[in-house]
């Protein structure tokens, strides 16, 4: 094994390097924060639009109740009439009776009437809200679409580099002796994605610890394909 080698797996270093930067990026997509902001705000939108249905579903079945009793007490009232008009009867004081039954049918549907006023007005508001709330979450729907469509362009745009820089790595990497390879998938696991990097004016480009005068110069003696090991850190050197 020479040197190469050694240079090769620095080039294999530099496309894992950006593969990572890569994956970091498309996982960190600021869109993706953005859209998990809009989808929060959304779901805290349709809770207080549950809320919002439950009262006004209340009112109209108040308003329902009345307007049944409201119908109920008009056919009555009506019969009331009919039959004060009919000349079937004459006795004033059977008379009498109708007319008074008709004037307090007339004077409970004034009532009932009266609250379904308090209801309509009571529900206005939750009406009001209801559509400005309908109307907020069509805008959060839109910039949740808007978001999904910039993140999947952005994640398709990264797909692609990173096929490419993938593809390259493969290239790169048939150079270089298994073993070697092997030893450097081992070290990039437990030194944060990095296993070998260049040894430049004394100093690791891993960890960036100066070595030893004595390292350096046991170093220099070594034949150049020698592998050798940061002091401090253990990742591969390249000369
Ligand atoms: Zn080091």
């Amino acid at each position: 094994m020479t040197n190469d080698s050694l240079e090769q797996l620095l080039v294999v270093q530099g496309h894992d390097t950006r593969a990572t930067q890569l994956r970091t990026r498309r996982q960190a997509l600021p869109e993706r924060t953005e859209a998990a902001k809009v989808a929060a705000a959304d779901q805290a939108l349709a809770a207080r639009g549950e809320a919002l249905d439950a009262e006004r579903h209340r009112l109209e079945r108040d308003q329902a109740r009345l307007d049944d009793e409201v119908a109920t007490l008009r056919d009555k009232a009506a019969h009331a009439d009919k039959m004060m008009y009919s000349g079937t009867i004459t006795n004033p004081r059977e008379l009498q009776g109708f007319q008074d039954e008709v004037a307090s049918l007339g004077r409970r549907v004034g009532e009932l009437e009266e609250q379904e006023i308090e209801i309509m007005v009571e529900r206005e508001p939750f009406d009001e809200e209801a559509t400005a709330l309908h109307a907020e979450r069509a805008i959060l729907a839109e910039r949740a679409e808007a978001l999904a469509m910039r993140i999947t362009v952005a994640e398709a745009e990264i797909d692609a580099e990173l096929e490419t820089v993938v593809g390259d790595r493969a290239t790169a990497a048939a150079d270089v002796p298994a073993d070697l390879l092997e030893e450097y998938e081992a070290l990039r696991s437990v030194h944060g994605g990095v296993g070998i990097s260049r040894l430049e004016h004394g100093t690791c480009g891993g960890c960036h610890m100066k070595l030893s005068a004595v390292e350096l110069a046991r170093i220099k003696a070594l034949p150049p394909d020698a592998r050798i090991h940061c002091e401090d850190c253990d990742r591969l050197l390249v000369r």
